[in-house]
């Protein structure tokens, strides 16, 4: 099989909505919607560095677009098409049908079509290119949140690091182990805070790395450790590793947004503190004490 073969058997598909010229030609024809902005963003995932080796490649064509698809999702765009570009070790059929199947399991499930990509051989490594888009104005930004506005998550963190530890430990099934192979971009609820949310995030790297992306230089944040949801699954685990996890890990792909006093919280979502003037983020415990600072790169000790 070569390069070609490869293209028609594991990454072609009819084309549909908005798609003029699909994969086969020099490059893809879009035609977006009259009136909206597109959206585009681009992840490169490296094998060791962001999934381990012995990841399964259906996990890995998952993963591969759902951090894409995130980012539209924390822009509040609606997904519509994305290109994949494979650096691959050798043209194994049973690896390159198990990736496709993942891959397109979640664009079934997101509405996202792949229009074009490109494969090369050498060390694996994945990068898709995702575009959405949203009306103009629209967008959600990271930056913006104010002085005493609520700070939200969009569910339980920490849930896909640990099941990354999960998966170390040679677990390969489980709840916890299910969200770090099969992430879900929360793209109905970046869709839902357009026009609410005054700023948004999504979380990739850990919930303190990436607030303080939202943060900015100023303002801070008040995060109540106690009001951090935690799972039947995650109960199982010490409450210091717990926390460490639901704070420093990443993959999680949730949204982390802030809402002014009159917008009420969507559904599934729970509000873990308050914008503060003072910069930087503080922890507080449940008795109102100052907990010590938590490393937010906790995930890359292995
Ligand atoms: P070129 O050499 O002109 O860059 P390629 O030979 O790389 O084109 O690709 C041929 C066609 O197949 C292009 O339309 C390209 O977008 C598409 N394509 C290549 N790799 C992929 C892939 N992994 N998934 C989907 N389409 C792909
Ligand atoms: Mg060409």
């Amino acid at each position: 099989m070569d390069e070609f073969d490869l293209i028609r058997r594991f990454f072609t598909r009819a084309p549909g909505a908005g798609v003029v010229q699909g994969p086969g030609d020099d490059a893809a024809l879009i035609e977006p919607t009259p009136g909206r902005q597109l959206v585009a963003t681009t992840d490169t995932l490296v094998e060791s560095r962001h999934f381990p080796a012995d990841l399964d490649p259906a996990a890995i064509g998952w993963r591969a677009l759902a951090a894409n698809l995130s980012d539209l999702a924390a822009m509040g765009a609606e997904a519509r098409w994305c290109l994949l570009a494979l650096t691959l070790p050798s043209a194994d059929e049973a690896w390159l049908q198990a990736f496709s199947a993942g891959f397109f399991e979640l664009a079934d499930v997101a509405g996202v079509q792949l229009v074009g990509g490109d494969i090369n051989q050498g060390p694996l490594s994945i990068t898709v290119q995702a575009l959405g888009e949203v009306e103009p104005g629209q967008a959600l930004t990271r930056t913006g949140a104010r002085v005493g506005e609520r700070l939200c998550i969009g569910g339980v963190p920490g849930e896909a690091a640990a099941g990354l530890e999960c998966w170390w430990r040679g677990e390969r099934s489980g709840p916890l182990v299910e969200r770090f192979r099969r992430p879900r971009p929360q793209l109905e609820l970046g869709r839902a805070l357009r026009g609410k949310a005054s700023a948004c995030i999504d979380i990739s790297d850990g919930l303190l790395a990436d607030l303080a992306h939202l943060l900015g230089q100023d303002p801070g944040a008040r995060v109540e450790a106690a009001q951090l949801p935690v799972s039947q699954a995650l109960h199982a685990w010490p409450p210091d590793e717990r926390r460490a996890l639901q704070f420093g890990g990443g993959d999680d792909y949730l949204l982390l947004f802030t809402l002014p006093h009159e917008e009420p919280l969507p559904p599934e979502c729970h509000e873990i503190g308050v914008i503060t003037a003072e910069p930087g983020t503080q922890l507080f415990d449940e008795h109102g004490e100052l907990l010590p600072p938590v490393d937010p790169g906790w995930k890359h000790f292995h």
